[in-house]
């Protein structure tokens, strides 16, 4: 319970103030303020001075609800705080092994609400959000170099993102909400929110403040970001009548902007692909980083003065960009060409040939149906999952494998996939996602690979 006692002149009232608390006969209540659980902040002529009961008096800063109010910067310390929490926080899911996607994840749902309570208390100082930015980030990456522009992982999946919030969006509208609470409330906290708001605040609710009330001519930081977020909302018409979702969206257009496609491989198509249903967090955190050229190829090395820059498979002299890895070096042929047949057998088209293209993007696909297309998705991802892995393994660790025994794997792993979906699945929903490559003999799955 939080209580704030202002106009007693006299100790003796608010002597008896606690005594209605303290004593739950005068109140008949049945709960009871405990002296020992009580805080209390002495404001103005109230600082030093000697009150009664028994609770723990001070003089400077009052935490509530997470929350420092009194002297000093409450604001500051409070941000800090929550910035040193939510370090700790992104340091504890550090250890883990987690994809992109699992990461932005963790991110939105575990981490981020950490701060939209204070957010919509207190305006967070920019120092502050440009620490959290860089811890989030740290975290995203795993310490290493940003492989793709914070802008592009701020946007939506379906243009390029990977969907991160945008905090700095998000708390700002957050604190601007207490706006429009005031503008349906008739709680006495309005009184302050007309107060401080006052004239800058006429311009988006004009019935609701006048100069017949009383306002500040200077706005507090809080109401100043309120103000000018007001201003940003507004580019959207009518900010009492338009969507939340249609006001967040303003701010955010405003504070980062959209991103212009500058890569043939960067349209919706793609970004469909990459996030296929069929896919999971592995396969996608791929095929995103494949289209975005996020991947450290030893090409890409070379460009930051490193190694150099070849293709680390045996007898292969090339540059080793991303479309060499998993298109253009010989090595990988004999997964196209199996993939070849296996897209001829269940499109009953031959036709179609296996392009760079849909190798790296998915573009150009065969004339089939969805659950088909969604097979083949997954197939290809896996394809190429194994590749950067067996390429890893060169790399990192001097163990290369025969393109069969690859090839091998990629089957296992698509039969894995079938099997364990046959296990999990309704039967209906199984036949219309593998159907076209599977047959059940006696209850058990036969997958035709
Ligand atoms: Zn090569």
């Amino acid at each position: 319970m939080c209580c704030l006692v202002n106009p007693l002149q006299e100790p003796s009232k608010l002597s008896l103030c606690f005594d209605h608390f303290a004593y739950p006969v005068v109140l008949k209540l049945s709960a009871r303020l405990n002296p020992t659980k009580t805080k209390g902040l002495r404001l103005g002529k109230w600082r030093s001075k000697k009150l009664p009961f028994a609770a723990s008096w001070v003089d400077d800063a009052i935490k509530i609800n997470g929350i420092w109010f009194g002297y000093g910067s409450p604001e500051l310390l409070t941000w800090n705080e929550k910035v040193d929490l939510v370090v700790a926080r992104l340091k504890d899911f550090g250890d883990r092994h987690i994809s992109l996607l699992g990461k932005v994840t963790v991110i939105n749902r575990f981490i981020y609400p950490l701060l939209w309570y204070p957010g919509t208390v207190l305006a967070a100082p920019e120092g502050f959000l440009v620490r959290l930015e860089r811890a989030v980030f740290r975290f995203l990456w795993s310490g290493k170099t940003e492989l793709v522009r914070r802008k592009v992982v701020y946007q939506v999946p379906r243009q390029g993102g990977l969907g991160l919030v945008h905090f700095p969006s998000k708390l700002r509208f957050l604190l601007t909400k207490c706006v429009y609470s005031a503008v349906d409330s008739r709680m006495p906290f309005v009184y302050f929110v007309r107060y401080w708001g006052g004239l800058s605040f006429r311009r988006f609710f004009p019935s609701l403040f006048s100069n017949s009330e009383p306002h500040s001519w200077r706005p507090t930081g809080a109401y100043s970001q309120m103000r000018e977020t007001l201003r940003i909302m507004s580019t959207v018409g009518d900010v009492s009548q338009s969507s939340a979702r249609d006001l967040y969206r303003a701010v955010f257009d405003e504070l980062v902007g959209q991103v212009q496609p500058n890569h043939f491989a960067s349209g919706p198509e793609v970004w469909r692909v990459v996030h296929s249903r069929s896919l999971d967090c592995r396969r996608r955190d791929l095929l995103w980083r494949i289209a975005h050229d996020a991947i450290v190829t030893n090409l890409k090395r070379l460009r930051w003065s490193l190694g150099d820059g070849i293709c680390p498979r045996t007898r292969c002299t090339k540059w080793e960009s991303v479309s060499h890895v998993f298109w253009q070096c010989d090595y990988v042929a004999l997964f196209w060409e199996w993939f070849q047949v296996l897209t001829d057998r269940l499109t009953l088209c031959n036709t179609w040939a296996v392009s760079q293209d849909y190798a790296l993007y998915g573009l150009s696909p065969p004339p089939c149906n969805t659950s088909v297309q969604d097979i083949l998705t997954f197939v290809s991802a896996s394809i190429k999952l194994a590749l950067w892995r067996d390429r890893c393994n060169i790399v990192f660790r001097g163990v290369g494998r025969p393109a069969d025994v690859v090839l091998a794997s990629v089957r296992a792993e698509v039969k894995l996939r079938v099997e364990s979906d046959f296990v999990r699945l309704p039967r209906s929903a199984f036949g219309r996602w593998w159907g076209p490559l599977v047959s059940v003999r006696a209850g058990r799955v036969v997958v035709n690979l």
